[in-house]
């Protein structure tokens, strides 16, 4: 009887999530009189094998419904694709941009409700000269794992399962990633993500165990791994600081605030630049200088929002990074309501399609927050609101409209004004930012 209700409610889970996927998904759009779709991504199985220098050959089955009838829109932008197939049909594929986002159009019309499988088979580069990561991801530019398989934007969770073969490979020995890894014979790997990733959750990186020491370790009996990229100088006093002391300490200090660490696994890389992923950040000195603040804490504290609680599209990054930001900045109170430098600043009026902040949300969304913090003074502040909003929604997109809905439920406050201030004008948008 356990069972079947473990299986019962484990299915009602999978096809909830898929559900709420394709609400989150943006409307479909024409260019030339073609209809374009947006999708929901079931299941990627690929597989990456290593061919010679910065060269790696691909292949995955993708699984997909679309939104609306059109042609289907994902990410993908590898090096090279040699050949899509739909059953034993060859797919076209051509590049469009929507929103600033590059996108790739597949040239065969979809049907809502039916569950598409195509094949790819492509190439694409790694490494080549890039410090921070073997597979390197840019969040400036808004790039995330599209260039290693076909994905999609951030409002899609997807199941991952990865074979990386790197049996042609000297060098690198050792694989660190977010999820489970079986080195299943001599060089071949095979990875599996949970389900409740998205295409800015993946952390994979490949290492040279006998260059880059990793240090292991425990939080709460979840695996802790600490390193550092060989272009770094941490010292092997400030890993093992790091691995036994601050990292227990900050993930504690986020718990009590915002509920429980929701990763199996916790990964802290110390590299070039900033950068956080699902239960897992890179970590730099960098900013230390010039910009004071606990930028630690900023990225771990990505693991609830915006990693755990997710942008729907560019239009949500803001809440992330402003939580980020205020945590980083030590949760400032404002002292006055409405910071004059973000009066319409308009957080929340990115296309449909985009994938990046507008605007300093950081800062931005840091004064929301401090100016909610202040509103909330007498009642303990922000914290304990934003904790019940991880909770509600952990693993899942939440847009402007549904975190302006849970604030006003969970306070009983009006916040119409702070929400026209400094995220979406009450009269909506200003048409010249919707791209
Ligand atoms: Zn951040």
């Amino acid at each position: 009887m356990k069972i079947l209700v473990t299986f019962a409610v484990l299915a009602f889970l999978g096809i909830s999530a898929r559900a709420s996927d394709l609400k989150y998904a943006p409307s479909a759009f024409e260019v030339d009189g073609v209809k374009y779709t947006s999708i929901d991504i079931q299941s990627v199985n690929a597989s990456w094998t290593f061919e010679q220098e910065d060269q790696w050959s691909g292949s995955a089955k993708f699984t997909f419904q679309v939104k609306q009838l059109g042609n289907p829109v994902i990410l993908f932008s590898p090096e090279a694709i040699s050949e899509i197939k739909l059953g034993s049909q060859t797919i076209q594929s051509i590049p469009v941009v929507k929103d600033g986002t590059k996108l790739r159009a597949l040239q065969f019309k979809a049907k809502p409700g039916r569950t598409y499988t195509l094949y790819f088979n492509y190439q694409f580069k790694a490494q080549a000269g890039e410090k921070q990561f073997y597979f390197q991801n840019n969040y400036w530019e808004g790039r995330s794992f599209e260039q290693y398989i076909p994905s999609n934007m951030l409002y899609d969770n997807f199941k991952l399962n990865l074979k990386i073969d790197i049996r042609a490979m000297t060098a690198y020995n050792e694989i660190v990633a977010n999820g489970k890894i079986r080195n299943v014979e001599p060089g071949i790997y095979r990875l599996d993500f949970p389900a409740v990733y998205n295409g800015g959750s993946f952390f994979v990186d490949l290492i040279q165990a006998q260059r880059t020491p990793v240090l292991r370790g425990q939080y709460k009996g979840l695996p802790v791994i600490v390193y550092q990229d060989p272009s770094q100088t941490i010292t092997e006093e400030e890993l093992q600081e790091t691995l036994t002391t601050k990292l227990p300490a900050t993930l504690e200090k986020l718990e009590s605030l915002y509920g429980p660490f929701p990763y199996s696994s916790v990964i802290v890389k110390f590299a070039s630049d900033l950068f956080a992923f699902a239960g897992g950040i890179t970590y730099s000195h960098r900013w230390d200088q010039d910009y004071p603040g606990d930028y630690f804490l900023h990225e771990l504290g990505h693991s609830w929002f915006l990693r755990g609680v997710r942008p729907v599209n560019g239009a949500e990054v803001w809440i992330g990074e402003g939580f980020g930001t205020w945590l980083e900045q030590g949760s400032p109170r404002s002292q006055t309501l409405f910071n004059p430098e973000f009066k319409n600043a308009n957080f929340g009026c990115s296309g449909e399609y985009s994938q990046l902040e507008q605007g300093n949300g950081h800062w931005g969304g840091m004064a929301f927050l401090g100016d909610l913090d202040k509103m909330l003074e007498t009642r303990g502040g922000v914290s304990p609101i934003l904790k019940q909003v991880f909770l509600e929604k952990k693993f899942q997109a939440m847009s402007n409209k549904e975190f302006k809905h849970l604030l006003e439920q969970k306070t009983g406050l009006s916040l119409e004004a702070l929400f026209d201030w400094y995220i979406i004008p009450t009269a909506g948008c200003p048409a010249p930012n919707i791209q």
